[in-house]
């Protein structure tokens, strides 16, 4: 049973984390009925040319597409949905969602897109790939206040034994890397080894809820994968994730409906 000092740190922390989204919460609500306000007053003031409504309208939108993605992240974390894994090409994973990274880091933080050639097709959730991808931009955003560079690379990588002794927690065999890094402030040699912790943040009360990496850690580790962090401090960070190649025996699209996966491969996606 948990102790009574590790129950009440625990709700100590859904405290804090609620307070947190609370706030955020709050400050995009106060964008999205501010600019409404804005659109409407305009409107009753004659003054309804698209021209006048475009950028609020452009701006309420935003608000209110970040608090559902608020939102959604609460919600994933507190159901941890079961995964949906299917076969995937990481290449065009981050190529989809190029426009969205580049607004969202801002003119300051510079991407750069290093995508393997031959990439091999990797097994794993498009929606949760899609959220450690934003998540990771978004913390090298941060660790950048003042600007700086984000390189988002793909490649096959074979993880051997000599790999697997050293670094552990992994299968040896066929994997496709997703590495995002930056130019950012690094990380602690004391803080580094809690960054995965649930809850864990050094950004202050509001703008981290801590659950970015352990959300990703969960999600890697569900899927076979591997999770490794190289920061530097003053240098920068990078963090590069494994997900397991795609090795199904036939081609997805003529695999009939069977529950066996296989032989010698990943099971293939189920419809839905
Ligand atoms: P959050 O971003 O909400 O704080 P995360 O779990 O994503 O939660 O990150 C936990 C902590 O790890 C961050 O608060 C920060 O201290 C550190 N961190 C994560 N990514 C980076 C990075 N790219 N550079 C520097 N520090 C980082």
């Amino acid at each position: 049973a948990e102790s009574l000092l590790l129950q009440t740190q625990k709700l100590e922390l859904v405290g804090q984390l609620t307070a947190g989204i609370a706030h955020d919460f709050n400050n995009l609500l106060t964008i999205v009925i501010g600019n409404l306000d804005t659109i409407r007053r305009r409107v009753e003031a004659g003054q309804a040319e698209p021209g006048r409504l475009a950028r609020p309208a452009e701006t309420a939108l935003e608000g209110a597409r970040r608090a559902a993605a608020l939102t959604q992240k609460l919600l994933a974390f507190a159901r941890r949905q079961p995964l949906a894994p299917r076969q995937l090409d990481l290449n065009r994973a981050v190529a989809a969602m190029s426009d969205v990274l580049v607004r969202t880091v801002g003119e300051a933080v510079k991407i750069e897109t290093v995508l393997g050639a031959g990439l091999w097709p990797a097994f794993a959730d498009p929606s949760q790939v899609d959220n450690a991808i934003v998540n990771l931009v978004v913390n090298a955003r941060d660790a950048m206040p003042a600007g700086g560079h984000i390189t988002i690379e793909t490649a096959n990588s074979s993880l051997d034994e000599h790999y697997v002794a050293q670094f552990g927690d992994v299968a040896p065999g066929q994997y496709v890397m997703l590495s995002v890094s930056d130019t950012g402030v690094g990380i602690a040699k004391d803080v580094l080894p809690r960054i995965f912790e649930p809850f864990f943040t050094t950004k202050e009360v509001g703008k981290g809820t801590g659950l970015g990496l352990a959300m990703i850690h969960g999600f890697v580790k569900q899927s076979k994968g591997h999770i490794r962090i190289y920061s530097e401090p003053g240098q920068g960070t990078a963090v590069k994730i494994y997900l397991p190649r795609m090795t199904a025996a036939a081609p997805l699209a003529t695999t009939p409906a069977s529950d066996a996966p296989p032989a010698g491969g990943a099971p293939p996606a189920k419809a839905g």
